[in-house]
This record gives structure tokens, C-alpha cells and sequence, in this order.
């Protein structure tokens, strides 16, 4: 009952926010807030999925979808049409047509859901939603993550072959460890880093996913960052945004808005799937990353080079990582669309086969064909 005060009272904090539409008002108000300010936030814009959200998508027509008019990074206004793509993941309804700007070479779903729509696209079974395991730090992690970490040439040479295979990086601790994660789902990564001594801090757009974070003890915020978060700034040493900038309306304004929240000598640790990689060319429409419409953007490392200058970032390392699950994905929705089957699991076996192509692959990852961009960035 206290937990539910505790929110209505806040809901109606953030509704005085949102509110007030004077900036000095809006000043006043967010000073009005208690302790570190970033709490669970319940009022959001963002619809509650009501069900399987097939069904909900089904129903939807393209009327009042936007189109976009100016490219995210050069603001050029020619697009040329790549073709159609539907969900072949989560057999979301509708299709798709993927653009690509004429002067950059950004690809982009155009036109598209309204950032009110697109909640729709986000079925109930989406994996970064479900609640996550205990958490566990592999040795590795540890020896990388843990304040003051100091380690041997054995230990670091194994910490960075491990890195280079897992799906995260861990970044060093730095600063008072103020950690905020963007688009942080049900708090997986955040229930980690904990371990490691951060103190843990969340935007998610899913209220769902956001309060098993915040029952996991993490403070979230449940909104789009792309419209400014109600939080001081420089309030973070790190800022870590994992596979969530290609699903964003505007990856320049929430670069802008990560940028305001950073501390001096603060990091942003980003990663986004590689449209310049070899999985991506290799199998074209059925390539698992493509996800229409969650993932609106495509970037190569020198679109993304260019957003990250554009948002206020000096990218300080750049590299590329390919996964195994993401070749057997893009697999199976090959096999799919071939015999049409309706597979929609990855048994560990076959991910487990795949480990072989990976190997092969990250020996093209030196010259940046990746199936992920990874990117560590300070302030500019
Ligand atoms: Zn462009």
C-alpha cells in the first residue's frame, strides 16, 4: 500500500512536469522533487500492450503513420527505396519500406509507427521484457568491472578475448559510479553492475519491463529520452546504451539528451547492429537485425561515427562483435520463409553449431564487418 502512495504521489510530481510548460516553472518544479530525483514515474504516454500485440497490430491501418522528411544525420531530404520488410521475428503485422538517405547512406523504416503507436510492435513474449535470471558474474567481468581492477597481461589478454565474445561489455568503474542505463528493459544488465559496486539508474519506455527493474530495487524512470528526462545534469559517470538507439524516433536527440546527463569525463558505452556487417549482406531481407518496425534505424560505423559528433560525442573506440544467436536467427527465418515453416526457437544445439561461422566471422570483425557496433565515447 505504502509502495502505491509512494507512486501516486510521484505521478502526480512528474504530471506537475509535464505540465508546466514555462521553463522556469518546469525549473522550479523539478527542484521540488525529492532526494536524487529519478524515481518510478507510472504517468507515461507509452501504451500498455493488452495481450499478444498481433492482435492489436492486425487492426492497425497506415493512415496517420509519419513519414520521415529530413535524414537524422545530414539532414538531406532524398531517399531512395530499398524495398519491403516485414517482422519476420515476432510475425508482427504490416510491411515495411526500408529507405536509404542519398547523402549519408542512414537506413530507415519510412515511413513509420508514431512513437505512440509503436508499443504495438512490442509483443508481450519480447525477450528483453521477461524478468531476468539471478544475476552472476562470470570471472572475467569481475576482474574488468570491480572498482580499482588491476590486472595481469594473462588476465586482461582473457578478458578481452571474452569481451570480444559475449554480447556485453563491461565497462570500467570510474567516477562515484553513477550508472545510467538507456532503454534498460527489466534490468538485467543493471542487476550486474550492481554487483560491481554501481549505484543504478534506469529510462525504460515499457512500464511492465520497468517495474520488474524497479522491483529488483533499481531506480527507473519510465519515459522516452528522446523528450528530456527531469533529472540535473551531469548526474551520470556513465551512460550505457545497449541495442536501443536503432529503435529510437530521434537517436540524435537522445544522444543530445545522454550528452546533457554526463558528468565531465563521463562515458557513453553504445552498441547498435551493423548494417555495413557481413551477416547483414550475407542474408539481406532475412537478416534477424533488420526486426521492422522496432529497429527504425540501420547504421554503418560511418553513419554512426557521424550521429554520435552530431550528439555532442567524441567516439574514443569503435569496434565490431559477431554472435552466434544472431546467425541462427537469421537462419532460421531463412528456413522459414524457404519452407514455410513456422519456427520460432533457437534450440541451444544449433546456436551452439553456429559458434563455427562466429569464429570465422571474427576474424572479419578486425576489418569491421561485425554484426554489432560497439562504441566508447566522452563528451566532446
Ligand atoms: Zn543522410
Amino acid at each position: 500500500m505504502r509502495v502505491i502512495c509512494d507512486m501516486s504521489r510521484f505521478v502526480a510530481r512528474m504530471t506537475l512536469i509535464i505540465q508546466c510548460s514555462d521553463r522556469c516553472e518546469r525549473k522550479q518544479a523539478r527542484a521540488n522533487l525529492s532526494g536524487a530525483s529519478l524515481v518510478r514515474q507510472r504517468a507515461s504516454p507509452w501504451p500498455v500492450v493488452p495481450g499478444p500485440s498481433t492482435k492489436v497490430a492486425e487492426e492497425m491501418t497506415t493512415d496517420n503513420w509519419e513519414a520521415v522528411e529530413r535524414c537524422e544525420v545530414c539532414r538531406a531530404t532524398k531517399f531512395r527505396r530499398l524495398g519491403e520488410v516485414s517482422d519476420r521475428l515476432y510475425r508482427t503485422t504490416g510491411r515495411f519500406t526500408l529507405v536509404r538517405c542519398v547523402g549519408c547512406g542512414l537506413t530507415f523504416i519510412n515511413p513509420r509507427p508514431t512513437m505512440k503507436e509503436i508499443g504495438l510492435f512490442y509483443p508481450t513474449e519480447y525477450t528483453e521484457y521477461q524478468a531476468p535470471l539471478t544475476p552472476r558474474l562470470r570471472r572475467w567481468e569481475e576482474d574488468k568491472g570491480r572498482p580499482g581492477a588491476k590486472m595481469g597481461p594473462w588476465r586482461r589478454l582473457v578478458a578481452f578475448i571474452n569481451e570480444r565474445m559475449s554480447y556485453r561489455m563491461i565497462p570500467p568503474y570510474q567516477g562515484e559510479g553513477r550508472l545510467l542505463d538507456v532503454g534498460c528493459a527489466s534490468g538485467e544488465f543493471l542487476d550486474k553492475m550492481r554487483l560491481l559496486g554501481w549505484q543504478t539508474y534506469g529510462v525504460e519506455r515499457s512500464p511492465a519491463a520497468a517495474e520488474i527493474a524497479c522491483r529488483n530495487g533499481h531506480r527507473v524512470l519510465v519515459s522516452d529520452i528522446e523528450n528530456g528526462l527531469p533529472i540535473p545534469e551531469a548526474s551520470f559517470d556513465l551512460v550505457y546504451c545497449w541495442h536501443v538507439l536503432e529503435h529510437l524516433h530521434s537517436p540524435l536527440r537522445a544522444l543530445r539528451e545522454m550528452a546533457r546527463l554526463l558528468a565531465p569525463g563521463g562515458r557513453l558505452v553504445l552498441a547498435v547492429p551493423n548494417f555495413g556487417s557481413f551477416q547483414a549482406k550475407l542474408f539481406g531481407r532475412f537478416w534477424s537485425k533488420l526486426e521492422p518496425p522496432r529497429h527504425l534505424f540501420h547504421f554503418d560505423k560511418n553513419t554512426l561515427r557521424a550521429l554520435l559528433r552530431h550528439g555532442g560525442f567524441e567516439p574514443q573506440s569503435m569496434t565490431t562483435r559477431t554472435g552466434a544467436t544472431s546467425y541462427c536467427r537469421s537462419f532460421r527465418l531463412l528456413i522459414n520463409a524457404v519452407l514455410g515453416t513456422r519456427f520460432m526457437r533457437d534450440p541451444a544445439a544449433a546456436v551452439f553449431l553456429f559458434e563455427i561461422p562466429v569464429f570465422i566471422a571474427s576474424l572479419f570483425n578486425n576489418l569491421g564487418l561485425g554484426s554489432d557496433i560497439r562504441v566508447v565515447c566522452r563528451k566532446a
